[in-house]
């Protein structure tokens, strides 16, 4: 028996030209919106399935370019995969097409006549990848999964931090979706240029856009999508500060657990996640900044994800710390040996950061800002001059009387709000929400990750006295797929 271990996979590169892969994600368009739902979820599995059993051959790929590791990525690929197998499952359920029916009643003032709504894929969706999910955020991750859902065609932009992946991932999923007799030109790449990434939002064919990825980039882009002669709808989603409020009664009670949980939080992936909780809003209270400090020292070096994001981490960080009212508690450094960073953390009071409000722009990266208030009409005032966020979070004891005006300050600026835990980790279920108001996201009610990422690239259509026969099944009268309906007003 041979012990030789069998040779990597090669991948052949389906990277197309920007106006080729916009044609055949037409031409795909309307064979994809016509299949039904249980077909589509059939190929999300089939997609999934063949991401799984590819995973072996992607990771060392991904390690090469991403600098993440091993465990780390191969969790990312289950991860991936489970958020085709959550799409599959949404649309074989049936919910998300919300269809709902007003029969005709002629005895109403004025008369109703016979209307019938339900939601329709709206077409090509461009998807851009993100540098620090090479997997989960990437060229077959939740936006391509929700538009596939949808029953839109995806034309996939890589990230340049990870293009031989996103060939190869892209490779996998044609292949999968070939074996199963899928519309030809349902799923397509194009190159990594930023160029490419323009062509493709300015093409008339595309009809919506999934983005994640920085500020900077979602509003350019967005622009663009803003600004065509045919404007689309831009659900950009990008990064975030992630503000964790702290009570006076919780720093008492749990202030070491709370050190330790928030290093641990803003520090891991080195920082490089936009869940990073980068403002840690609580008391003054010297205790916790020598705390801070201490968990801080031993830190150790941290790999980031591409040359461009360290230096953008490194530019960040210094307007930070060049801001006078800012003083360093802990203060990392570059290792240029191994090109890795360790993480900086500074203190700045409530009242100053509300006046210096480029101190809460994320910075993308393992640094965050220790945010002390002086009492409630403190905290108060700093609450209401947060930006919209992914994610805030409280650590409190439960019956501070402060609670319910810290929870619904918070809550009127996040899509997550979180208590007694932290803010890394993005669970992908049916309640998720990834989104929340400007700048973390360009569209508030949308969320990225989740069952309801799917209602992101559909719109509604009403027919209205149209006969059974013509009538898309899941809106005719016997309901031949049994999907959920809300039928004169009472669900069904
Ligand atoms: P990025 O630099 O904005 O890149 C994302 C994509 O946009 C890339 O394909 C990039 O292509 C393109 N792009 C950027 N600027 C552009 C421009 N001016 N014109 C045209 N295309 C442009 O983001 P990243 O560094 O990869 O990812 C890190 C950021 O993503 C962080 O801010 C993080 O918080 C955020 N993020 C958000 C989420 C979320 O769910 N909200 C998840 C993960 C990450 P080029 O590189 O070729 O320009």
């Amino acid at each position: 028996m041979s012990t030789a271990t069998p040779a990597p996979r090669t991948f052949v590169d389906p990277t197309m030209l920007v106006d080729d892969a916009c044609a055949a994600a037409l031409q795909a368009s309307a064979r994809l919106a016509l299949l039904a739902p249980a077909r589509r979820a059939d190929l999300l599995d089939a997609i999934a399935a063949a991401l799984d059993a590819a995973g072996p051959d992607l990771v060392p790929i991904a390690m090469a370019e991403s600098r993440l590791t091993q465990v780390r990525l191969t969790g990312e690929v289950g991860r991936a995969s489970g958020q085709l197998r959550l799409m599959a499952n949404v649309i074989r359920q049936g919910a998300y097409l919300g269809v709902t029916i007003d029969e005709a009643d002629a005895n109403l003032t004025p008369p109703r006549p016979d209307l019938r709504r339900m939601m329709i894929p709206l077409g090509p969706v461009a998807v851009f990848a993100a540098s620090n999910f090479p997997f989960a955020f990437s060229v077959l991750g939740n936006d391509t999964a929700a538009a596939l859902a949808a029953g839109c065609p995806v034309v996939a932009k890589p990230n340049p931090g990870h293009p031989r992946l996103s060939q190869a991932v892209i490779a996998v999923a044609q292949g999968a979706l070939a074996q199963a007799n899928a519309p030809k030109g349902m799923l397509t790449l194009i190159d990594s240029s930023l160029q490419a990434g323009i062509d493709l939002v300015r093409d008339d064919r595309i009809e919506a856009v999934g983005f994640t990825g920085s500020q900077r980039g979602g509003l350019a882009l967005a622009k663009i999508a803003a600004d065509r002669p045919r404007p689309i709808p831009f659900f950009g989603e990008l990064g975030s500060i992630n503000p964790i409020v702290v009570t006076a009664e919780a720093l008492v009670a749990r202030r070491s657990s709370i050190v330790e949980g928030f290093i641990g939080s803003f520090t891991l992936g080195a920082g490089q996640f936009c869940t990073k909780p980068g403002l840690l809003i609580a008391p003054v209270d010297s205790e916790l900044r020598e705390a801070l400090r201490t968990g801080l020292a031993q830190a150790p070096d941290q790999a980031m994800l591409t040359d461009n994001i360290r230096d953008a981490f490194h530019h960040g960080l210094s307007l930070v710390a060049d801001t006078a009212v800012v003083t360093p508690i802990h203060v990392g450094h570059h290792v240029p040996e191994t090109n890795t960073v360790t993480p900086s953390l500074y203190a700045v009071s409530a009242t100053d950061i509300v006046q210096h409000p480029h101190l809460l722009d994320e910075c993308f990266g393992p640094t965050a800002l220790l945010v002390e208030y002086a009492g409630e009409d403190d905290l108060r005032v700093l609450l209401e001059a947060l930006p919209g966020v992914l994610a805030a979070g409280v650590q409190a004891q439960g019956d501070e009387s402060m609670l319910p005006v810290v929870l619904s300050e918070l809550t009127a600026r996040a899509g997550r709000v979180i208590f007694n835990e932290w803010p890394t980790g993005v669970a992908v279920t049916w309640a998720m929400q990834h989104g929340g108001p400007f700048p973390a996201a360009t569209r508030p009610e949308s969320t990225s990750v989740g069952a309801y990422a799917i209602d992101r690239f559909m719109r509604a259509v009403t027919w209205q006295s149209i006969p059974d026969a013509l009538l898309p099944q899941p809106l005719q009268h016997a309901n031949p797929l049994q999907v959920p309906r809300r039928v004169n007003g009472v669900q069904h």
